[in-house]
């Protein structure tokens, strides 16, 4: 049977490749909870057999069930009544119920919430098996960082009432912050929260483009001190979807049909406060957004991995001049790209992952800090650095994820040539899936603004030193030594950039991002090109089924080989581009662009 885990090498490779025993250990606090639920694993092997097992079935439901789906749910969409509620496409529904039956609607939840307290790299792994068998359904499944903040910030009472629902699959919810006036700048939310003289809380206003917004539980961003401008306004609430809240309309969307995008009108709708008043933006939404964000590069990395197949099987069938498709150079360079700059956004995607699981352990510790000073001491270093990692790898993911799953999906139809614009294809949906990626949970150009500032404080050199540190096989040298010269252009070009204006770091902010990944992928490619793990995979052969195997490091060598030597050139460029104090994007705008058209 298909299986969209198990048919994967790379995924396979990377649960072996990556420590994920490391993780358990953190995740499950040294195993303390297999006393008290009898379900909690006991050690490290059984945690790792655990979550092979879940992505096993998760693989298959996503292989036998879901995708078969996708297609009429991207023709059916969702549905407005006239009462207001909203009837999610067919298969979306028949999937969510299959979802909470496999138990995994609650994969990072606590075990006494009924939840699977997996790392977020398990569940990084699951979003990228659900999207790929349906984008828009992970827009619903990937939504259970509502349930993390609630479990993160919210008092105990408010978790009871929510968590053992949303683990159980019994109420989906949807994040609820972009307004009309307030998308990239959140800080300008303008819904109001009031309280009347018992303390009781009320929402008044418009929220729009809410991803699941006819879900059943919302978590709002308001404005509750009208007399403060900016993020220390906004508090975080969590309310029932009841009769005050009204679903205005369901938006016609480019692509993820499947997924509601609703704008809602809360009239004076009762909710609760989540922790402290004027941390909803600085500190709750921070995190849920964090969160989410990797949930998104995840999703990015599953509808790749579904057009690159798409393309690859059409180039191995299609001929033309008397050839499959698949032996002309242009089509070759076209798919080994594609598939290298998925391993790519998969390598960093896992990495970031494992660093937030690794920041969060160690922040769980702190909590409870061990008496010996030093021990204590050492332990706050490595949570402050861990989260400062995470700080400038999780936009640097969604970012490079999501472009890259753009770039994947329209070669995947150039692959395809004119069939490709065909809807009797999938790589048409891809397209259209993909394209709001780069979008929603901060634009592209939001989280080079958010891991520039990683860049160019110091944290992206302290990273790729400790990248340096790993064990590599020597043949790997003149790579390594090609990833030591670009990490030198990098910090040329951050001291140039550093010297110049803020807009100016603004300007180059792109070019400076890309570098930093591209070094950071290059070292994580090498890094797999030296695993202990020892697996063949099966290869290509020449354009014929084979029984060729490779093994899954040669392969690696082979990519890492090949990104490295490409990029190094690119680099090179980038960080004269950026030296170069060009400024003509300022200078020359308003005469290279025309004057606003509705006033000519
Ligand atoms: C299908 C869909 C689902 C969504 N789901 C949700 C949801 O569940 N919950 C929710 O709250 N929101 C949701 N959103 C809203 C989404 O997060 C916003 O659309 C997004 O953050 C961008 O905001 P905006 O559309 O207002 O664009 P704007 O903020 O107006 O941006 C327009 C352009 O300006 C650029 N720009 C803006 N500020 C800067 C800056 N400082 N530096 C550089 N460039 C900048 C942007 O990159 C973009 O290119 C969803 C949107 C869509 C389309």
């Amino acid at each position: 049977m298909a299986n969209f885990y198990t048919d994967n090498d790379d995924i396979k490779f990377l649960f072996r490749h990556m420590d994920l025993g490391e993780l358990a250990k953190i995740c499950e606090e040294n195993f303390k909870f297999s006393t008290e639920f009898d379900y909690a694993p006991a050690g490290a092997d059984e945690a790792v057999q655990n979550y092979a097992m879940v992505l096993d079935s998760l693989g298959q439901l996503s292989a036998d069930f879901i995708a078969p789906r996708a297609e009429d749910v991207d023709r059916q969409g969702n549905t407005l009544n006239e009462d207001g509620s909203v009837t999610y496409a067919k298969g979306i529904s028949e999937s969510l119920e299959k979802l909470a039956r496999a138990d995994v609607m609650g994969c990072t939840l606590p075990y006494r919430f009924g939840g699977l307290n997996f790392p977020n790299l398990v569940y990084s792994i699951a979003i990228e098996i659900v999207s790929r068998a349906d984008a828009s359904l992970m827009n619903i499944f990937g939504l259970q960082g509502i349930a993390e903040t609630i479990n993160a910030f919210a008092s105990e009472e408010i978790k009871q009432q929510y968590l053992h629902d949303f683990a159980a699959g019994k109420v989906t919810g949807a994040m609820v912050l972009t307004e009309p006036d307030a998308g990239s700048d959140l800080q300008a939310v303008n819904l109001r929260a009031f309280h009347d003289d018992n303390g009781n809380w009320f929402l008044h206003g418009v929220k729009r483009f809410i991803t699941n917004g006819c879900g059943e539980v919302l978590l709002v961003l308001a404005r509750s001190e009208m007399d403060r401008t900016g993020g220390l306004g906004l508090s975080l609430f969590v309310c029932d979807r009841g009769p005050t809240v009204h679903i205005r309309r369901l938006e016609d969307k480019l692509g993820i049909h499947g997924s509601p995008t609703c704008e809602i009108f809360f009239d004076n709708t009762p909710c609760q406060l989540i922790g402290d008043r004027q941390r909803g933006l600085v500190t709750y939404v921070m995190s849920l957004m964090n969160g989410a964000r990797i949930g998104i590069a995840a999703q990015s990395v599953g509808i790749a991995e579904s057009a690159f197949r798409v393309a690859r099987d059409y180039a191995a069938s299609r001929k033309q001049f008397g050839v499959t498709i698949e032996k002309l150079p242009a089509v070759r360079d076209l798919l080994i790209d594609m598939k290298i700059a998925i391993e790519a956004g998969r390598a960093l995607l896992y990495e970031t992952s494992r660093i937030v699981d690794l920041e969060i352990g160690y922040a769980k510790r702190l909590a409870n800090p061990p008496e010996d000073k030093a021990q204590a001491k050492q332990l706050k270093n490595l949570s402050r650095k861990y989260k400062r990692f995470a700080a400038m790898l999780t936009p640097m993911s969604k970012y490079y994820c999501s472009e890259m799953c753009n770039t994947v999906a329209y070669d995947s139809i150039q692959v395809l040539g004119g069939s490709g614009f065909m809807r009797d294809y999938a790589c048409e949906r891809h397209a259209r899936d993909a394209r709001i990626t780069t979008i929603y949970e901060g634009t592209s150009q939001l989280q080079i603004v958010a891991a520039v500032r990683g860049v160019c404080s110091g944290t992206a050199e302290k990273y790729l030193t400790e990248l340096t540190q790993l064990n590599y096989e020597p043949q790997l040298k003149d790579l390594l030594e090609k990833l030591a010269e670009g990490t030198e252009q990098l910090k040329k070009a951050v001291v140039f950039v550093k010297a110049q204006s803020n807009e100016y770091m603004d300007l180059y902010g792109r070019a400076l991002v890309d570098i930093a990944i591209d070094l950071i992928n290059g070292y994580l490619f090498c890094s797999q090109a030296s695993s202990q793990v020892d697996m063949q995979v099966k290869a290509a052969g020449n354009g014929q089924m084979t029984d060729e195997t490779i093994s899954m490091k040669e392969r690696k060598a082979m990519i890492a080989r090949r990104y490295i030597t490409k990029n190094a050139l690119k680099i090179r460029s980038l960080t004269e581009i950026i030296c170069s104090g060009d400024k003509s994007t300022f200078t020359d705008y308003p005469a290279l662009i025309s004057p606003v058209i509705s006033e000519t």
